[in-house]
């Protein structure tokens, strides 16, 4: 992030000196909230690494989590084209919405025609575990897995296949998908461990199916 900015030009304050500050999850990307931002709350955003908002009801500067605890730690900041939108990347503490909800944007005006969108688990997944490799969770087992190295990630991989050949044969044993699972959990941990993102595995399989 710049720290000085005076330096940034292409910002553009609407007459009422505020800024539209779309605030997203890090982790998964997905959109918490929006709120508007004077040049002072973005100062303070800066200085202090979380975020502060200015209310236009209240007409005052705002530490979002000031009287909830739920505050988001800033992790990257991003600006439009246009320069007239923030876009900030966030890690939240607790709920971004003053409803308990996880996001403000619950509410379904149209409904996705993605569906509950199997794929985007998957890129959750992927943000998650990058995620947890950046910046390291304690308790976490993806950092255990990490900090164990690849022989330990590799073992995993190998015992979870394993465990679905066992549920596949096995009526009583246990679940399938939960197998299943574990092993596809697993391998985002090699992926993330040896580089390799969903994009570049949904290219190479879509390489394959267009050569038939
Ligand atoms: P908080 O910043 O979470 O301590 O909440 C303090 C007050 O800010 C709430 O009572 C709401 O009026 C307002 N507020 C908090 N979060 C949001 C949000 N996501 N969207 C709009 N207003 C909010
Ligand atoms: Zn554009
Ligand atoms: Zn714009
Ligand atoms: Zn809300």
């Amino acid at each position: 992030t710049k720290e000085d900015l005076s330096e940034i030009t292409d910002l553009y304050f609407d007459e009422n000196g505020l800024i539209p500050a779309i605030i997203q999850e890090a982790s998964s990307g997905e959109v918490l909230m929006m709120a508007y931002m004077n040049r002072e709350s973005l100062e303070k955003t800066l200085e202090t690494g979380k975020t502060w908002f200015y209310s236009r009801r209240r007409k005052r500067l705002w530490n979002k989590g000031e009287s909830s605890g739920n505050q988001q730690i800033v992790k990257g900041i991003r600006y439009d084209c246009d320069g007239d939108t923030l876009l900030l990347q966030v890690e939240q503490i607790g709920v971004a919405c003053h409803t308990g909800e996880k996001s403000c944007f619950y509410r379904e005006l149209v409904e996705s025609d993605r569906g509950s969108g199997q794929q985007q688990v998957l890129k959750m997944l992927e943000g998650i575990i990058k995620e947890r490799r950046e910046n390291p969770e304690e308790g976490s087992y993806t950092n255990y897995l990490f900090d164990s190295g690849l022989d330990k990630i590799l073992k995993k991989v190998g015992e979870e296949a394993a465990e679905v050949i066992i549920a596949s044969k096995n009526e009583h044993s246990a679940d399938l998908i939960g197998e299943i699972s574990d092993l596809v959990y697993h391998m985002m941990v090699l992926m993330q461990e040896k580089q390799i993102t969903l994009d570049d595995v949904s290219e190479e399989l879509m390489y394959r199916h267009q050569e038939r």
